[in-house]
């Protein structure tokens, strides 16, 4: 299928992939669904000096994250009940993790009512079983003051509505926002702490990403992969990249790159901003 991309980007100049002392922040991927597209990512994740937040939900995908980012370099953990299996059976798990001092954020939770399947159309009863995974994972992040990663989709209401919750805690990270900046500002100011994540969705057009992206402060900006679920639909940078079936560690310097333009800011300016919100957040002492 072939996008039209805006004239603009195509203009934008995409940093070197791995320059000296130039460090990456991935604030949401996963590495063990990663590793069926790319066997060697540990290689890829150092060669790029990224420094990431690992996402995991199970205790067979946590300990297959862990062999996997053995040696690759600095990456923190994120362990959580994802609202599209809203079921409790990792709950011990992620309180011993949270207890354990192991973890650096709760998530991805929150809630998904995309839908496209049954489990997430918003009945009575799909809202209140999700409602439950939700609110165990939110004071359990409060419990032990650790931030939160959250996916939402067809919810902001609920975002919302926890929002006086949220704005306690250390850090609340919106994993792939695509919400409208009218949105990404009012909850901005009832939880300064929230911090926008944005990734290869503003390379695909995603309109109200990429107006978010614009007018959001720096301060409150973060990158990521979601590796692999979210692929570049297609090259929009000559020569950066081609096509791909799956998000990889490599799509952080377009994504730097399409967010500077968006905002006009220098790549490497906003690079070394980004950087500083995901240790702030996550990687206190990097
Ligand atoms: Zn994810």
């Amino acid at each position: 299928m072939s996008v039209a991309f805006p004239v603009f980007l195509m203009e934008v100049p995409v940093p070197p992939a791995s320059p000296e002392g130039m460090r990456y922040a991935d604030a949401h991927f996963h590495a063990d669904d990663l590793e069926a597209y790319e066997p060697g990512l540990a290689g890829s994740y150092r060669d790029l000096d990224v420094v990431g937040l690992a996402s995991a939900h199970d205790g067979a995908g946590l300990a297959r994250t862990r062999d996997l980012l053995d040696g690759a370099g600095p990456w923190f953990l994120s362990f959580g009940i994802h609202p599209q299996l809203p079921v409790m059976d990792e709950a011990g798990l992620l309180l011993a993790l949270a207890s354990s001092g192991g973890l650096a954020a709760v998530g991805e939770c929150g809630f998904d009512f995309f839908g496209d399947v049954p489990d997430r159309e918003r009945t009575p009863a799909n809202e209140r079983r999700q409602r439950a995974v939700f609110e165990f994972q939110l004071e359990l992040a409060e419990r032990h003051g650790l931030p939160i990663v959250l996916h939402l989709r067809r919810a902001m209401d609920l975002l919302f509505e926890y929002a006086p919750r949220l704005s306690r805690l250390p850090a609340v990270l919106l994993h792939s926002w695509g919400g409208p900046p009218n949105e990404a500002s009012a909850f901005l100011s009832r939880c300064p702490s929230a911090l926008f994540s944005f990734g290869t969705a503003l390379l695909n057009g995603n309109k109200k990403a990429r107006a978010s992206a614009a007018a959001l402060p720096a301060s409150a900006i973060l990158t990521e992969t979601d590796a692999p679920y979210q692929p570049p639909r297609e090259a929009p940078l000559p020569g950066a990249r081609l096509a791909r079936d799956h998000s990889t560690f490599s799509d952080l310097p377009a994504i730097i790159a399409a967010i500077a333009a968006l905002r006009g800011d220098e790549p490497e300016a906003l690079r070394a901003t980004v950087l500083e919100n995901f240790t702030g957040a996550f990687a206190h002492g990097l």
